[in-house]
């Protein structure tokens, strides 16, 4: 029997404003080192106002690690220095590894209507930081859907889940830090024990009502992040609206962090060779 993880802390998430002046909530990142190695920063956007999100994210770069978008309404446009094209549609996700450098523009498609998902970033180790950027759309009919067997559902988005003897994979995996992505929908009245690896640092995002976590039966508010002690599962049990949640677990990577903006790299000197790289037009190069 392994340990049941618990709430060690929680982090709510702050009004912030990103791109051209896209209003989101950041949970993960929103201090500076307020990190939980390998994921750096979480972003929750969501507005029924376009004024909040027509600005979008306009051609930036990024170098060092990998951004995951999870869309759940709206419709958003990717476009990026080696002509990668995607769309994202609700329930979508991209997941792109910037590592050696990459520029590209994330742009609203909508002149109205609601605008909701998220943006996490997850680290890469240092042999990685240099590889060749990669990026995968992938559409939601490509992510599984589990029933729990306590109520509700569970999507796969990255890693494997384990019920009842039966394993589900998700459309990704493969990868160093070795990401769960899950999105869970638990009804009222609900609970879920859900296995983690017990090598994984993993924390919950509650983006509708609230939850109880670990057998200690702590509070988990609606908007904020909670970060779990070490152990090989977590019971989450669903608030009186019912939660849905995220639930990221990563392999920790261990390397000191040093960031600029958006680039994540082990060394000022490294951060100061992708500014140089950025101005030089050399930072999103095929190698
Ligand atoms: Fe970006």
């Amino acid at each position: 029997m392994t340990t049941s993880r618990k709430l060690q802390a929680v982090i709510e998430a702050v009004a912030a404003s990103d791109g051209a002046g896209v209003k989101l909530r950041r949970s993960l990142g929103s201090r500076q080192n307020q990190r939980f190695d390998p994921f750096l920063m979480l972003d929750e956007f969501f507005s029924d106002d376009p004024d909040d999100y027509l600005a979008g994210f306009p051609s930036h770069p990024h170098r060092g690690f990998e951004t995951v978008t999870y869309m759940l309404d709206g419709h958003m446009r990717h476009e990026d220095s080696f002509g990668n094209r995607g769309d994202l549609g609700p329930g979508d996700v991209q997941w792109m590894t910037a590592a050696r450098g990459i520029i590209h523009s994330e742009m609203p498609q909508q002149t109205a209507g609601r605008m909701r998902g998220f943006q996490l970033w997850i680290n890469l180790p240092s042999r990685e930081k240099m590889k060749p950027a990669a990026y995968r759309d992938i559409p939601s009919r490509e992510i599984p859907t589990v029933a729990l067997a306590g109520g509700g559902e569970l999507r796969v988005i990255a890693g494997e889940f384990e019920q009842g003897g039966t394993k589900t994979a998700g459309p990704i995996g493969g990868l160093s830090t070795a990401p769960l992505y899950y999105d869970l929908r638990l009804p009222h009245g609900s609970e879920a024990t859900i296995p983690t690896p017990i090598s994984h640092n993993t924390f919950l995002y509650v983006y509708e009502g609230d939850a109880v976590v670990g057998e200690d039966a702590k509070p988990l508010p609606f908007r904020a992040a909670g970060l779990l002690t070490p152990g090989g599962s977590v019971r989450i049990r669903a608030g009186e609206q019912g939660v849905r949640l995220l639930l990221l677990a990563g392999k920790p990577i261990g390397e000191p962090v040093v960031q600029y903006g958006p680039f994540v790299m082990n060394s000022p000197e490294e951060i100061q060779q992708a500014v140089i790289d950025y101005q030089r037009g050399q930072l999103a190069v095929a190698s």
